[in-house]
């Protein structure tokens, strides 16, 4: 299959992109061969991943041309032949490593719900650090004197650590900015986490912002003391990160997160606190990974909400569920019994509804349903409790209110709702209305239990009236 001209461009892209990260990975160094943090290894997964064996020559060249360039920065007077073989070298082993690491991930990224995104993260953090120790271990050895080198462990760590944040944090990243080119692939498509944005809440910019004058102050504090005490407040910056990560989208995480992990290798390399950058390469590591595991719990709270929605009030009428109005009902008469107050129930049915649903289908039955229940609500006061019992037949809870202004307020709903009648032509709307004590001794559900017959005895009488008991 040959390259169409825009797939061309597109590896160009990715040749120059990729360049261009690991020149700047090379002002953030800080040890022979090792970065603060080394970006294009999440370059390089995430064109493995997409492109397949396809990336591999665009990868194998930057290798290359990496190599010429180190070359050029250095000047370690290596000939052009020993230059192509260091280069093919670190190519075979930095494609043939990501690739297989590339190839463990590529189903776990396809269809990534809210619930099943921990064990994907899992996945991705073992293959970040398992890939990034194998190639920071055959990459010391290969490049120094073996096992001989003196330095070899610390060459090493520092190694593994900044190829391991540069994966870790620009992968998901790039991945995302990747599935926009090529839409086809499916990768993180089910990710449209929710974020739960309260109306109050700080804009992006002000919450980016704030992290990096956090960083930007702890950076320089710790160079100012030379103290990495004072470095390890750093790990606190994962107050605004989480701040991000529970509020906005799941991309503007991974974006704040990239350019913390930018603007941290930066001001490492800029105030020369060589020496602490471990500190801070291990706090983004340790953000990256809360990062990640959290980005669904915006998504958890906000389908916990709707199900807490769905589960106590009704979709239709937005009455309370006949089992939420009567748990509320019993901690409300149990308030009432500590205050001495009387409560009143009212229970009330729409008059000859089946009729209505045979004559103009449920639809519009629906709609007298909706407005029914919007006109008794308006009725209410706000401590009222309202419920839908089922079918036709609603509740009403009434605090702090004796019998008789109960049967008021069920005469005045009487009235309220004959005038849904306008709203639908042709058709008559009324219902009828039993109203009964609460005796605190007997509770909601007997109080239910006589309003009910009272509701009965008014659908007996003729309908569109209401009936109370006479003690
Ligand atoms: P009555 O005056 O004696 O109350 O007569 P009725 O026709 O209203 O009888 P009843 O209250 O027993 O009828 C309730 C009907 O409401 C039966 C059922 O088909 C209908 N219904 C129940 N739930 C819904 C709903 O959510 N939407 C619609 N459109 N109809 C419903
Ligand atoms: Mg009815």
């Amino acid at each position: 299959m040959g390259l169409t001209s825009s797939g061309a461009m597109r590896h160009c892209v990715l040749l120059v992109l990729w360049l261009l990260l690991w020149r700047l990975s090379v002002v953030m160094e800080y040890a022979p061969h090792a970065s603060i943090w080394f970006p294009p290894v999440a370059l390089t997964l995430t064109a493995l991943l997409f492109l397949g064996w396809r990336a591999c020559i665009t990868l194998t060249v930057a290798c290359v041309l990496s190599t010429f360039w180190e070359e050029s920065i250095y000047l370690t007077g290596r000939s052009i032949q020993e230059l192509l073989v260091s280069g093919s070298l670190f190519a075979m082993l930095h494609v043939g490593v990501y690739g297989a690491g590339a190839a463990v991930l590529r189903k776990s990224l396809a269809h990534i719900t809210s619930y099943n995104l921990y064990s994907v993260v899992m996945r991705f953090l073992l293959v970040c650090a398992a890939s990034t120790l194998l190639v920071s271990v055959i990459g010391t050895l290969v490049l120094y004197d073996g096992l001989a080198s003196p330095t070899l462990k610390e060459t090493l760590i520092a190694w593994w650590i900044g190829d391991m944040s540069g994966l870790l944090v620009m992968a998901p990243l790039f991945v995302a900015l990747f599935q926009r080119w090529y839409p086809s692939q499916n990768f993180l498509s089910d990710i449209a986490f929710v974020p739960i944005v309260h109306a109050k809440d700080f804009p992006y910019s002000v919450k980016l912002v704030l992290t990096m004058l956090g960083l930007l102050f702890t950076s320089f504090a710790a160079y100012y003391f030379d103290s990495p005490e004072i470095a390890c407040f750093v790990f606190f910056l994962a107050m605004p990160q989480m701040w991000i990560v529970y509020t906005e989208s799941p991309f503007h995480a991974a974006v704040s997160l990239a350019l913390f992990g930018f603007t941290m290798a930066g001001l490492v390399a800029f105030w020369g606190i060589d020496t602490q950058a471990y500190i801070f390469q291990f706090a983004l590591c340790v953000m990256a990974c809360s990062t990640y595991f959290s980005m669904a719990v915006p998504a958890l709270i906000s389908d916990n909400h709707k199900l807490h929605q769905q589960a106590h009030y009704d979709g239709l009428t937005q009455a309370h569920t006949r089992q939420s109005f009567f748990n509320t009902a019993e901690q409300l008469t149990k308030q009432a019994a500590r205050y001495h107050e009387s409560l009143s129930l009212i229970v009330f049915d729409i008059d000859k509804f089946k009729h209505i649903n045979d004559t103009l289908g449920h639809i519009v039955g629906d709609d007298v349903l909706k407005a029914v229940a919007q006109i008794a609500r308006s009725e209410c006061r706000e401590s009222d409790l309202f419920g839908r019992f089922g079918g036709d037949e609603f509740l009403i809870l009434l605090p702090n209110t004796p019998l008789e202004s109960g049967v008021k307020v069920a005469e005045q709903m009487r009235l309220a709702v004959s005038h849904v009648s306008a709203q639908f032509d042709g058709i008559e709307v009324s219902c009828s209305f039993g109203v009964a004590p609460v005796l605190i001794a007997e509770g909601v559900e007997s109080a239910f239990e006589l309003a009910d017959r009272q509701l009965l005895m008014a659908k007996r009488a003729g309908r569109n009236q209401v009936k109370w008991p006479q003690f």
